[in-house]
C-alpha cells in the first residue's frame, strides 16, 4: 500500500464540481501524496484547476468523454489497483455512488458511504437524513469513502500549485454494455430559482398543496420566489424546476428561508452555499439547524402569517 490519497475528480461541461475541491482540501489535511484522478476526453486543461493536488493522473479516452458508469468504474478500479492508495475519496453524488460500489466489489476494498467527517482511519457517516452519525474504522489496507457534498469547505481545495500531470492509458473499454445516450437537463421553468436572491423554500411540513398560497404570499412580500424540497415535487405540488438539491438545482441566493424542511443531505447539497439561511421547524433536532445561520423552532403555520403580517 502506498501513502497516496486518490481523489476522483467530478466535472461537468468543463466545470469542476465543488465536491472535488472539498475532497482535495480535506485530503491535504490528512497527509500523504494527494493524487487527483481526472477522467474524460480532451479535458486535460482542467488539471490546471487542481493545484491543491501533488499529482494529477489524467486518463483520456473517447469512452470517457461523457459520464458512463461502467467505463468510469473500470478506469477508477484500474488506477486504484495500480497505485494501491491508502484511501480513495469519491463524492457521495449520483456519479460517485455509481462508481464507488463497483470499485469496492471489483477490488474487494472496504467502502464507507455517506461520509461527513474524516480523521485518519476513522470516518463519520451521516445516516438517516443526518439524524444519526456513525463512526467507522477502516483497516490500514486501503479503503474507499464517499463524501457528502457540503461536509468540508471547498475553498481549502482551491490552490494555485502546479501538480505533475501524468497521462495514463485507459484500461480496455471496448464492448461496454452501458452506452451514453443523452444528457437531459431540467426544462426551463417560469422562474429560474438559481438566479433568485431570495428563496422561500417549502418542505413536507407544508402538509398540503392547499397551503401553498400562504407561502407564495410570503415569497411575494419578500420579493423572492418559491422553491422546495423533493417530496413537494414528487407530490406534483410544484414543478421540478423549483426543486433544490442533489437531484434538483443548486442555488446560492442571498437569503434562503427553509420552511418545514428537515435538512436531509440531498437537500443541503443544493442550498448550503446560500449567504444567509434561516430555518423554521417544530423539531429542535432537525438537521437543517446544523446549517442554518438562524433557527426558529416554531410551527410554520404560526410563523408564516406572523412574518407576512409584519411585512
Ligand atoms: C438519490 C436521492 C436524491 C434526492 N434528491 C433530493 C433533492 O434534490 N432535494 C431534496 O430536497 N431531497 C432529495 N432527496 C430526498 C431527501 O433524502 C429527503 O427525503 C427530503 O429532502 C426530505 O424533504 P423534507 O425535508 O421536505 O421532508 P421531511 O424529511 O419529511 O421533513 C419535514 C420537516 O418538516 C418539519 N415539520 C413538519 N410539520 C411542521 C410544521 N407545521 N411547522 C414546522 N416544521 C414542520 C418536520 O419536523 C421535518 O423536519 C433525495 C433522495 C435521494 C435518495
Amino acid at each position: 500500500m502506498s501513502n497516496q490519497i486518490i481523489i476522483v475528480v467530478e466535472h461537468l461541461k468543463g466545470n469542476i464540481e465543488d465536491i472535488t475541491f472539498e475532497m482535495l482540501g480535506q485530503g491535504k489535511k490528512l497527509g500523504g501524496e494527494l493524487v487527483a484522478l481526472l477522467m474524460g476526453s480532451g479535458v486535460e486543461g482542467l488539471a490546471s484547476q487542481l493545484g491543491a493536488a501533488d499529482k494529477v493522473i489524467y486518463v483520456d479516452d473517447p469512452n470517457l468523454a461523457e459520464y458512463n458508469p461502467q467505463a468510469y468504474c473500470k478506469t477508477v478500479a484500474a488506477v486504484v489497483a495500480e497505485n494501491q492508495p491508502k484511501m480513495v475519496m469519491i463524492g457521495n453524488t449520483s456519479m460517485g455512488m455509481d462508481i464507488a460500489g463497483g470499485v469496492s466489489v471489483d477490488l474487494n476494498m472496504p467502502f464507507i458511504a455517506y461520509v461527513s467527517g474524516i480523521s485518519g482511519f476513522t470516518v463519520t457517516s451521516s445516516l438517516y437524513g443526518g439524524k444519526m452519525s456513525v463512526d467507522s474504522s477502516a483497516s490500514g489496507d486501503g479503503f474507499i469513502v464517499s463524501v457528502i457534498a457540503g461536509s468540508f469547505p471547498a475553498d481549502a481545495g482551491k490552490a494555485d500549485g502546479s501538480p505533475n500531470v501524468e497521462k495514463v492509458a485507459a484500461p480496455d473499454l471496448s464492448g461496454l454494455s452501458v452506452q451514453f445516450k443523452q444528457l437531459i437537463e431540467p426544462e426551463g421553468g417560469d422562474v429560474d430559482i438559481t438566479q433568485q436572491d431570495i428563496l422561500v423554500s417549502i418542505g413536507r411540513g407544508i402538509q398540503s398543496d392547499e397551503n401553498l398560497p400562504m407561502a407564495e404570499e410570503l415569497a411575494a412580500k419578500l420579493g423572492g420566489a418559491i422553491s422546495c424540497s423533493r417530496p413537494i415535487v414528487d407530490s406534483k405540488w410544484l414543478a421540478k424546476t423549483r426543486q433544490v438539491g442533489k437531484s434538483g438545482l443548486k442555488v446560492k441566493p442571498k437569503f434562503y428561508l427553509a420552511l418545514g424542511i428537515s435538512g436531509a443531505p440531498e437537500h443541503i447539497e443544493g442550498m448550503k452555499d446560500a449567504d444567509l439561511i434561516v430555518a423554521v421547524n417544530t423539531d429542535p433536532n432537525a438537521p437543517i439547524f446544523d446549517y442554518a445561520h438562524y433557527g426558529v423552532v416554531q410551527d410554520i403555520f404560526d410563523f408564516i402569517p406572523a412574518l407576512t403580517g409584519k411585512l
